[in-house]
């Protein structure tokens, strides 16, 4: 399926010239050495990203608005980065007080209050590893991720304390739990033991000499979605802070003056690498909003704060697509001058539909994971687009695709998308699992568990997870392809396929749609969409099966998991569904 190329002006005619202006000249003289010089690094020649996130802008120009935040009921604060700075060095503080130590875990288990951020560079600050947790998680997954981190603190706000009170003495590890009640939210005592953050920021002194960290420390530990499987830590350095710094100015556009707006919740790498580091790191002013997501509200933050650049999801994007176009219509979006996307594959329809309705924004694309901890390949402001593909990778970095021998096939070839190790923002491990680590390696690549092909410009375009392909009478099939040509039709909001075994095929293509508002479930549209399938694609890849859903299952962080629909089809396990999102 083609869809035409974006076009896009001259640099000239950009209202803000792209940072990134050239591409095959820079990929060739680019090195990270030398662009690391722009970091600032310790006193003492290590490296810290609270530090470069906050201390330096602070010192530079202290008065900047770091967060602007928006409460989930309207409430307004906002820090400067002189006020960031203080305050993470009384957290820094409190925790040398509990005797927190270099390389010790602390956790963070709450919704997008600035004491998240607070606690988070304090940690960082105090020489131990940021673990955040997505604030929807139930019980289990909690407990699951603090004791396989040893956690030894954690951060919680008094309600989901109270959610996970019951396991909380399952954790021989964990020795304090300090309580954040945002503005008074919570009139519940504490329990005994507790630590009120309140009371110990008030006592604790707001200067602090970081803990001396070096590049190679570790910073922050994510779990990963747990789309393919049960979630794996994945350990990263203070070194990421180089490469969020460089895709904020290559992929976001980050300049001085923007106001940018990262929708990703910090318990997923998107929300640390992109709504704290890159834009901090860049001196940039953020807004975060606590709330969730409700499509007038989030055209709302935009207008109201003049959002200029947007980083969001195309789960998030399917949504706003679903809630329709005329709600866009009654907020100014003026402001917005480049719009990205990552997560998940962004559908051709997608990147077309911000065209159109988002101030003439075109979403861009960009490809990662937890494990490589920042953008690898992206759209870039100053390139044309091809809808549906990912971009090109990074100055930098080296991306291809590789054999089941990890050997380069031919542009144009399928195979698994793989990157030359390295890169600044690489994982280090995951967390006490040294075998799963190594398993990710194949003839001097790292194998990133995706499938895709490259095109003859160097453009990569996805095909989908290893673990989801399709193979159906001879032929691999993605599931982003199928799902793609299904939401071009207007009835159809979102699609998941999946390979259905099949005694004669080996596998047939199946997938299930939800509706737009307004479109009834009938046998009628179901073979409608069918005949439309097998238009946009070959017969052979189109769904022999459709089945009409109201919602499809997803992670937390808004992924489509093909696998669960799977084993629901095949009434086999489900295996882990600790990120599965509820209805
Ligand atoms: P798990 O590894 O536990 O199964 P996960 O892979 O979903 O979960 P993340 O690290 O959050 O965990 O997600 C990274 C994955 O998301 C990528 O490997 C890829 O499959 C998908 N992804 C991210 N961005 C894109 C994109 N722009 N296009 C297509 N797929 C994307
Ligand atoms: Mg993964």
């Amino acid at each position: 399926m083609d869809y035409p190329t974006i076009a896009k002006p001259g640099l000239d005619d950009f209202s803000v010239r792209p940072n990134l202006d050239r591409y095959d000249a820079l990929r060739e003289s680019f090195s990270w050495q030398e662009l690391r010089r722009e970091l600032d690094g310790l006193p003492g020649g290590g490296l810290n990203l609270a530090h470069e996130a906050i201390d330096r802008h602070a010192a530079r120009r202290g008065d900047k608005v770091a967060m602007y935040w928006e409460g989930a009921g309207g409430e307004e604060e906002q820090y400067t980065f002189a006020q960031m700075r203080d305050l993470t060095n009384r957290f820094a503080n409190v925790l040398r007080g509990l005797g927190i130590e270099k390389g010790d875990r602390v956790f963070i288990f709450m919704g997008r209050v600035p004491e998240l951020y607070v606690a988070f560079f304090g940690i960082l600050k105090a020489g131990a590893i940021a673990g955040p947790l997505f604030s929807a998680f139930g019980p289990d997954p909690v407990r699951d991720r603090l004791e396989d981190s040893g956690a030894k603190v954690l951060v919680v706000t008094p309600e989901l304390r109270g959610r996970i009170a019951h396991i909380l003495g399952d954790l021989p590890d964990l020795k304090h739990v300090i309580v954040v009640n945002k503005n008074g939210r919570s009139q519940d005592p504490l329990a005994p033991g507790d630590i009120s953050y309140e009371e110990a920021m008030a006592s604790a002194s707001p200067d602090f000499d970081i803990v001396p960290t070096t590049e190679e420390d570790y910073s922050i530990m994510h779990y990963t979605s747990g789309t393919t499987g049960k979630p794996k830590g994945a350990v990263h350095a203070h070194l990421a802070a180089l490469q969020h710094m460089a895709t904020g100015r290559w992929a976001l556009d980050l300049h001085e003056d923007d106001i940018y707006w990262c929708t990703a919740d910090p318990g997923w790498v998107t929300g640390t690498s992109y709504g704290m580091s890159a834009p901090w790191t860049n001196g940039v002013s953020q807004v975060i909003y606590e709330g969730g997501f409700r499509a007038s509200a989030w055209y709302q933050v935009i207008q109201k704060y003049g959002v200029t650049v947007w980083y969001t999801a195309p789960t998030a994007i399917r949504m706003l697509m679903k809630a329709g176009d005329d709600i866009p219509a009654r907020y100014d979006l003026s402001t917005l001058r480049h719009t990205c996307s990552v997560g998940e594959p962004l559908n051709p329809e997608a990147v077309i539909w911000g065209e159109k309705v988002i101030n003439n924004q075109p979403f861009h694309d960009n490809w990662w994971q937890t494990e490589t901890g920042a953008i690898l390949i992206a759209n870039y402001p100053f390139q044309d687009i091809r809808p549906g593909s990912m971009g090109r990778p990074i100055p930098g970095v080296r991306t291809a695709i590789v054999d089941e021998n990890g050997n380069e096939v031919e542009p144009g070839e399928e195979g698994d998308l793989a990157v030359q190790p390295g890169w600044p923002s690489m994982f280090r491990a995951y967390w006490r699992n040294q075998e799963m680590y190594d398993s990710k390696f194949k003839n001097g690549w790292y194998i990133t568990g995706d499938r895709a092909r490259m095109d003859s410009d160097g453009y990569f375009w996805f095909v989908g997870r290893a673990d989801d392909v399709i193979n159906t009478a001879g032929h691999l099939v993605g599931p982003f392809e199928v799902e793609s040509a299904l939401i071009e039709h207007p009835a159809v909001a979102e699609a998941g396929v999946i390979g259905k075994p099949d005694p004669v095929a080996m596998e047939v293509v199946k997938a299930f749609v939800s509706l737009h508002e307004g479109h009834e479930p009938t046998d009628r549209l179901r073979n409608e969409i069918m005949g439309f399938a097998r238009q946009k694609l070959s017969a052979a890849v189109a769904p022999r099966e459709i089945e009409i859903v109201d919602s499809l299952p997803k992670t937390r962080s808004g992924k489509i998991m093909r696998r669960l629909l799977k084993a629901r089809e095949l009434g086999l396990p489900e295996g882990d569904t600790s990120t599965l999102e509820e209805d």
